[in-house]
């Protein structure tokens, strides 16, 4: 049975470790970091200037193309799947990733250095419990590829795996329950394979300099070539599953469930993972409380107005919920008949106009980002949404609740916020804003 008080962990010291990239054949060094509470995992680019930072998380998948490629900006890092897989098995909630190079070193294939390296940098524990993804209903995607991946509800996180190769060859089939222990005994060190005929082009076009037999095994026909002897008889599933681990990283909790996979690659695996991060989203989104608390970390509306200039009737922000961290705000608006806007929209027949979901989304996010800045002498001004769509109609009597998640800023002219407003447990408006500050 699960333990719902589990603690999120970080590593206790900083360690770190070299080899050779993949894709450059250059040598990297990869060095992880322990990270406070609810900071998640991020890769940090230590090689470019002002060492930019990418969250891991689907939101920044860029590729899945042979291996995982995130990104923001124009920064990447490739193949991520094998560290994200030991971090997220091993138990690691909280950790910056520090690269020199835009890959981690390749090692043998496996996730075993990763594991050694987290063995050596160790665990803490932190003050705050793990979030969790519990699969409550049967879920799945497939591809076209012939992929099926089927999420159904489990008290603990389990995979059952079928792997098989072109015409069925080497078909292999492994299930088991995912625990750090017996992550590290029949997961880690199971390397990276791979089919003659689809690395041969990339040989050819020198893209992967630095595959050797060293760090992965080849199939070539029925022959398995490589340097060191199959650790497993079945080590192809094994690393199937390593890598449906890595990928299913991306989600940012840890699952309670049973994965069923079959024939599972990449862009299957972050299928998977997009699909529960979205129904995460719809999840926190309907968690909205039915009775709006007072105090408990919120803001009332005399707060509210010390904070943002706005007044009636342009004020769009009743009252603030509460904060989720550093990036999170949720504030409540009653929509009641007395609004000024439902006299012309529309006689008869009063409905609340997008542009005004849209202009309290926006003062919301000025609330987060003021409480961020800790100063109250700039204005923020709107420059631009994006993906705006109004899902539903908002109607007198009402109560809306929007949600606001800052998902960049850079330095302290510059911010981002995704968006979103909720009645009725469904999403009425979402768009994403981005805002400048200026001096009041
Ligand atoms: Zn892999």
């Amino acid at each position: 049975m699960a333990i719902t008080s589990e603690l999120q962990h970080t590593v206790g010291k900083t360690a770190g470790f070299s080899g050779t990239s993949l894709h450059t054949g250059e040598k990297v060094s990869l060095k992880l970091h322990p990270a406070p509470v609810d900071h998640g995992i991020k890769f940090k680019r230590k090689d470019l200037q002002d060492e930019p930072t990418i969250d891991v998380k689907i939101d920044n998948l860029k590729t899945v193309e042979r291996a995982t490629t995130l990104g923001e900006g124009a920064v990447r890092v490739h193949t991520v799947e094998h560290v994200l897989a030991a971090l997220s098995a091993m138990g690691v909630d909280n950790a910056i990733v520090e690269m020199d190079a835009n890959e981690p070193p390749i090692g043998d294939g496996s996730a075993q250095p990763y594991v050694d390296l987290i063995k050596k940098a160790g665990l803490t524990a932190q003050e705050q419990p793990r979030k969790f993804f519990d699969v409550r209903e049967p879920m799945h995607v497939e591809s076209k590829t012939g992929a099926l991946l089927v999420l159904l509800p489990d008290d603990t996180f389990r995979i059952s795996c079928t792997q098989a190769g072109p015409n069925n060859r080497f078909a292999q089939f492994l299930s088991t329950e995912i625990t750090s222990a017996i992550f590290e005994r029949e997961i880690a060190s199971a390397r990276t394979f791979v089919y003659y005929e689809d690395v041969q082009p990339l040989m050819e076009k020198n893209l992967i300099k630095g595959g050797s037999l060293e760090n992965a095994i080849v199939v070539r026909g029925e022959a398995v070539l490589s340097k060191e002897p199959l650790r497993f008889a079945d080590e192809f599933v094994r690393h199937k599953i390593l890598d449906i681990i890595g990928d299913l990283a991306l989600v940012g909790r840890r699952i309670r469930g049973h994965v069923v996979a079959v024939k599972p690659g990449h862009a299957a695996n972050a299928e998977l993972a997009r699909v529960l991060a979205r129904e995460q989203a719809r999840r926190s989104a309907m968690s909205t409380p039915r009775a709006v608390p007072l105090g408990d970390g919120g803001l009332d509306t005399d707060e509210v107005m010390k904070i943002l200039p706005h007044r009636y009737p342009f004020l769009m922000v009743d009252r603030v919920i509460g904060f989720e961290g550093e990036n999170k705000i949720t504030a409540v608006k009653s929509i009641t008949i007395n609004e000024p806007f439902f006299q012309g929209h529309f006689p008869g027949h009063p409905v609340m106009p997008g542009v005004m979901q849209v202009e309290a989304m926006a003062q919301v996010a000025s609330l987060l980002l003021f409480k961020l800045a800790k100063t109250t002498s700039r204005i923020g001004y709107f420059m631009s949404a994006d993906g705006v769509k109004f899902r539903k109609p908002v109607l007198p009597g009402d109560t809306m609740f929007i949600h606001a998640e800052l998902t960049k800023s850079r330095g302290e002219r510059l911010a981002k916020a995704k968006c979103h407003c909720v009645v009725n447990d469904a999403v009425v408006s979402e768009g994403e804003l981005m805002f400048t500050f200026l001096d009041k």
